[in-house]
């Protein structure tokens, strides 16, 4: 609903009451959170008193909070993603201030590898496979918790575990996986064809549960839900929603509608001109809709690109399936375009698709599952998705393989045959030594790290701007009031967070979705700070300083005011049906990719991230910014290619 909304108006004043946040369940103690919040400021905290025994024999070896026994990240609500504490050290090197003493560890591995997400676990399992199985391997990464943007949100409700990701979402990509990202899935005992039944996408359907789009007074003049959008001819719904008439005729024609806006141009011209406006002007010039109708579709494009309708390319919504092309009748396939093509949905079909409980934790959980069988136990992938991670095993001087968290890679500088890796952790300067090393980070912190990189390398990392974007998980007393309205899930075009939906039915191994109303469930709801009418860079920027400069309690007062305010009717409380929230902050979310609005077309080898990912020496990149992609196969793909880089030296 805006920052305009957050005042109580109209109907929610019943809800929200004269003392809004207080009444909205604000003021009211979260058990868990509390006591989680205290967790996470422990764990964030400096190094623990409680070594384990075999570590404290060794003087060289520092403890940090992930060696203390109950330490235990996914679990912890509150502020999450980019959590206070993981990149406050980043932001002062970005500013200058560069840390020069660094105790020495004295300890020298065959590769160090910075950023623990699944580009940095792939890296470790190739250089692995491919160098040696008995290679030493440190992987440094910021965060608390292992994964990157592949994070597991944890929550137990009434006794049972429920899961949901903080992050990357589903094995899903424009593009199949290439036969070496496919093989990492092998390799981890993901079957995609097998596990593909364990969601069951009919569930809330057969409840009787839709999809729902909620119109907010103050953007479209009528407050209304409309529920059961597109489960039915969009007639049905929109006759009832109190938007003019012509708003709605506008609507049907773009959603179901098979008018060729285009006549006389062949398909290959049509797909030409709408690579070069953004789907805002299709609707406006060539569709011929009203203002209204345009405000309707403006976040129509968050979730794939984090920027609305007017920073995005007509011909990327095409590809990505959305409203308004039927009638143009396009051949399949894209027309090429920088790195990846970008409607390449439309180009190959996509990937085979797979969501797990916790998401793409499950490929972070797996690939630390076969570097550090001792850190999570088990055989399957089955038996995966309720173990807990002993985190205690994940920096052990035992095993040749170790991931130390909370640390934070300030300066990566080559001396000698080897490579010099300086990381911050719990306030003090480390430097640990690799023969070789791997950038799995951001891709437009390197410069930072490594100031002596090609100037022309430089210039290109820095121009790469990643997309914010937040992921927020509530824990909910039970979903009645969805049950009620007869909704799964909500589109609020103009909302503080424009979607949110309850948790998919997924069941695998020991893990159960919740079936039955009454029960708890967990909520995803997704916001994407940005700002219309700037490129999309801009709108990223000004997005990403919106942010960070957010704080939880904001987030938490605008979830309870817009639940009360959309499931309000069906006799939701948020102060009584609120049981805990994550709000999993991405400040620097998904790889950036070219958009043919605002990119020029260059020639492979003059695109930044080529320019940008070239070895350095002993320094090899990886990350899915290495492929302007932001996908799961990229990150994968992209391991690949730097480890064979220094590999080959
Ligand atoms: C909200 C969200 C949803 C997504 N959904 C999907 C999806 O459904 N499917 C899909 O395929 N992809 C999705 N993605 C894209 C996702 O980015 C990739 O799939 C993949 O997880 C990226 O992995 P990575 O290792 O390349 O990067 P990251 O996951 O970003 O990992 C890099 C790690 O390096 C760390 N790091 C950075 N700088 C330093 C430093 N100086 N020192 C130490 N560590 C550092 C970072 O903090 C991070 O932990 C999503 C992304 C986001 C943000």
């Amino acid at each position: 609903m805006g920052k305009k909304h957050t005042g109580s108006s109209g109907d929610d004043a019943s809800v929200a009451g004269a003392n809004g946040s207080r009444d909205l369940g604000a003021d009211r103690s979260i058990p868990r959170r509390d006591f989680l919040q205290g967790a996470l400021i422990a764990a964030a905290g400096v190094a623990t008193e409680l070594p384990l025994a075999s570590l404290a024999a060794s003087p060289l070896e520092i403890l940090g909070a992930q060696d203390r026994a109950g330490y235990y990240p996914p679990a912890l609500t509150g502020m999450r993603g980019s959590h206070p504490g993981s990149f406050e050290n980043a932001h002062a090197v970005r500013d200058g201030h560069v840390t020069t003493d660094a105790i020495d560890t004295q300890q020298s591995y065959d590769l160090v590898i910075v950023g623990g997400g699944i580009s940095g676990l792939a890296a470790a399992h190739f250089y692995r496979d491919r160098a040696s199985r008995s290679s030493r391997i440190l992987i440094l990464d910021n965060h608390d918790d292992f994964g990157g943007h592949a994070k597991r949100n944890e929550f137990m409700l009434n006794g049972r575990l429920n899961l949901l990701n903080g992050g990357t979402l589903s094995i899903e990509s424009p593009r199949p996986y290439s036969p070496v990202a496919a093989q990492v899935l092998v390799d981890c005992g993901i079957d995609v064809d097998r596990l593909s039944k364990i969601e069951n996408h009919r569930f809330y359907g057969s409840l009787g549960l839709h999809g729902a789009v909620f119109l907010d007074r103050e953007t479209f003049g009528t407050e209304h839900l409309m529920v059961g959008w597109k489960s039915s001819p969009v007639a049905h719904a929109l006759a009832k929603s109190g938007l003019p008439e012509q708003v709605q005729r506008d609507i049907e024609r773009v959603e179901e509608g098979n008018i060729d806006y285009m006549p006389g141009m062949s398909s290959a011209q049509k797909k030409l001109r709408l690579s070069s406006i953004s789907y805002r002007d299709y609707l406006r010039d060539l569709v011929k809709v009203q203002p209204l109708t345009l405000a309707f579709y403006q976040t129509h494009t968050h979730g794939l690109w984090g920027a609305g309708i007017d920073a995005v390319s007509a011909l990327d919504c095409w590809g990505s399936d959305m409203p308004g092309f039927s009638g143009l009748k396009l051949e399949p396939g894209s027309i090429p375009r920088m790195g990846y093509t970008p409607a390449g949905f439309a180009d190959t079909g996509g990937s085979k698709t797979l969501h797990f409980p916790d998401g793409n934790a499950t490929v972070a959980r797996s690939l630390l599952r076969n570097l550090l069988p001792g850190a999570l136990p088990g055989k399957t992938v089955e038996d995966l998705v309720t173990t807990r991670v002993k985190y205690e095993e994940l920096d052990s001087p035992r095993g040749p393989i170790r991931v130390r968290l909370n640390s934070t890679v300030v300066k990566v500088a080559q001396k000698g045959n080897a490579v010099d890796v300086t990381y911050i952790r719990d306030g003090k300067a480390y430097v640990a030594h690799g023969a070789k090393c791997i950038l799995a980070c951001y891709n437009m912190m390197i410069p930072y790290l490594c100031p002596e990189l090609p100037e022309r390398q430089k210039q290109a990392l820095h121009s790469l701007v990643k997309t914010p974007l937040v992921y927020t998980s509530v824990a909910l007393r039970n979903w009645q009031a969805f049950a009620k309205l007869g909704v799964s899930g909500v589109q609020a075009p103009s909302g503080y967070h424009t979607d949110f939906r309850l948790n998919p039915k997924v069941d695998i191994g020991q893990y159960r979705s919740p079936t039955s109303p009454s029960e708890p469930i967990l909520l995803h709801m997704t916001r994407t700070p940005c700002k219309p009418g700037l490129t999309e860079d801009e709108q990223h920027k000004v997005g990403r300083a919106e942010l960070l400069n957010t704080p939880f309690s904001t987030f938490e007062h605008n979830i309870r005011e817009q639940l009360a305010r959309v499931m309000g009717p069906g006799g939701f409380d948020p102060a009584r049906d609120i049981e805990a929230i994550t709000v999993n902050r991405w400040p620097h979310g998904y790889a950036p990719e070219y958009n043919p609005l605002f990119d020029r077309e260059l020639p492979e080898a003059e695109q930044p991230h080529v320019i940008g990912r070239a070895k350095f020496g002993r320094i090899a990149i990886a990350n899915s910014d290495a492929a302007r992609a932001a996908y799961t196969d990229a990150a994968i793909d992209q391991a690949s290619r730097a480890v064979n880089e220094i590999i080959r030296d």
